[in-house]
């Protein structure tokens, strides 16, 4: 048994901070949480951590990253995989910033499965892994014939190209029988690297069928987006939630009112990755700047009470995992959130758009004893959330600075 003492608890669950609080944790869960006025007895307790008074939050969830990275230099290793070093940097960065649970928006397919698989048995340091695996995307369009430049590796490996002979019902299944959690796919039509050449994308009766297939076999669906038009035809479609909103160059970018009540009456959560955005942006460039745009629409989904899930995009270029999950709370305060509401939204917000809330994203008895130790107090200022000073999974230290 393990005892935190001295702790100032967020919750997870949009309370205010509690100060004085003990937490215990045993076998990996958390065995009870409580004011330390109230009393509690060490006995037992293998090791017992003064906090000092910091502040101690559940551990970050990030909805949307790539854990292999952006492209074919981080494909795994060939035999052997899971005792090489594959994903090393991706995990152990991810541990240091206090990301504990990632959801795999489109990675190397069996590879993410396996390394998931082994991370769930015990086997790796390493945040837990949703995943997804091979992406859905049309031949000829994003991502593998935009900004993957028709990579053979990457076409073979981390997608599924479909053209009018592709029976997706037939993939969709094999994907779900191969191990994904979720299902994704992509509508996009422009080039971002060449913008505004079209590609092909995938028909709005293509996605309904992705969507109805992956219902049918249990599994939720993500939908890549690249404008308000696209959100409207993800939403229309079933998606469970919806990726990006809005992508450089964008010219549909106004969410209407009717729009936001379907989000809302579907319980469809939006995944903004405004700082995605933000760190692809060039301002001296001759592309439409939509940064300014999307901090607008994600503002009306927060007043709105849309579900807004925290993802960063990680792994793709300038955005690097872990850190940015941080970057994309501020940024979500910038849009209208206030800190503690962001924390919410990373924690037990985002492990119900998991399906994990029964177990993740909130500091209560029972729960997986994913935590992170801050200094300073985060809902006062939110860049304190990157002043970490312990992280645990399961209960177990896979990063301690100085306390
Ligand atoms: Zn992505």
């Amino acid at each position: 048994m393990i005892i935190l003492r001295n702790a100032t608890i967020i919750s997870g669950d949009g309370g205010a901070p509690a100060p004085g609080s003990v937490i215990m944790l045993n076998g990996g869960r958390i065995e009870s949480v409580g004011a330390e006025a109230d009393g509690y007895s060490a006995n037992g307790a293998d090791i017992v951590i003064d906090l000092k008074g910091r502040y101690v939050m559940p551990g970050f969830i990030d909805a949307h990253v790539h854990f292999g990275g952006a492209d074919c230099l981080d494909y795994p290793g060939i035999g052997d995989r899971l005792e090489t070093y594959d994903f090393l940097r991706s995990r152990v960065e991810a541990l240091r910033w206090g990301v504990t649970t990632v959801r795999s928006a489109g990675d190397f397919t069996p590879d993410i499965f396996d390394f998931r698989d082994s991370v769930d048995f015990g086997a790796q340091n390493s945040p837990r892994i949703i995943a997804a695996g091979r992406m859905i995307q049309a031949r000829g369009g994003h991502p593998i014939y935009t900004v993957f430049g028709s990579n053979e590796k990457i076409a073979a490996g981390a997608t599924v190209i479909v053209d009018d002979a592709t029976d997706l019902g037939f993939e969709v299944k094999r994907l779900a029988d191969e191990g994904a959690d979720w299902i994704k796919a992509v509508i996009s039509e422009v080039d971002k690297l060449d913008y505004p050449r079209p590609v092909p994308r995938l028909s709005n009766g293509q996605i309904r069928q992705v969507a109805d297939t992956a219902h049918k076999l249990g599994k939720p669906c993500m939908i890549h987006v690249d404008n308000v038009r696209h959100m409207r035809e993800a939403a229309e479609a079933g998606a469970d939630s919806i990726e990006h909103i809005l992508s450089v160059g964008a010219t549909e970018t106004e969410i209407e009112d009717s729009l936001i009540e379907l989000l809302a009456e579907e319980q469809i959560y939006v995944v903004p990755t405004v700082f995605s955005i933000f760190a692809h942006e060039n301002p001296a460039g001759k592309r439409p700047l939509v940064y300014e745009t999307l901090v607008r629409q994600v503002n009306k989904l927060i007043r709105a009470g849309v579900n807004i899930g925290v993802g960063s995009d990680s792994n793709i270029p300038f955005v690097s995992i872990g850190e940015s999950l941080h970057e994309e709370l501020a940024h979500l305060v910038k849009c209208g959130m206030t800190p503690v509401e962001a924390i919410t939204a990373a924690t037990s917000g985002n492990a119900k758009l998991l399906r994990k809330e029964n177990e993740l994203g909130a500091i209560k008895k029972g729960f997986l004893a994913d935590l992170v130790v801050v200094d300073g107090d985060p809902t006062a200022d939110i860049s304190r959330t990157k002043d970490i000073r312990l992280v645990m999974v399961n209960g177990r230290i896979v990063y301690s600075g100085a306390l």
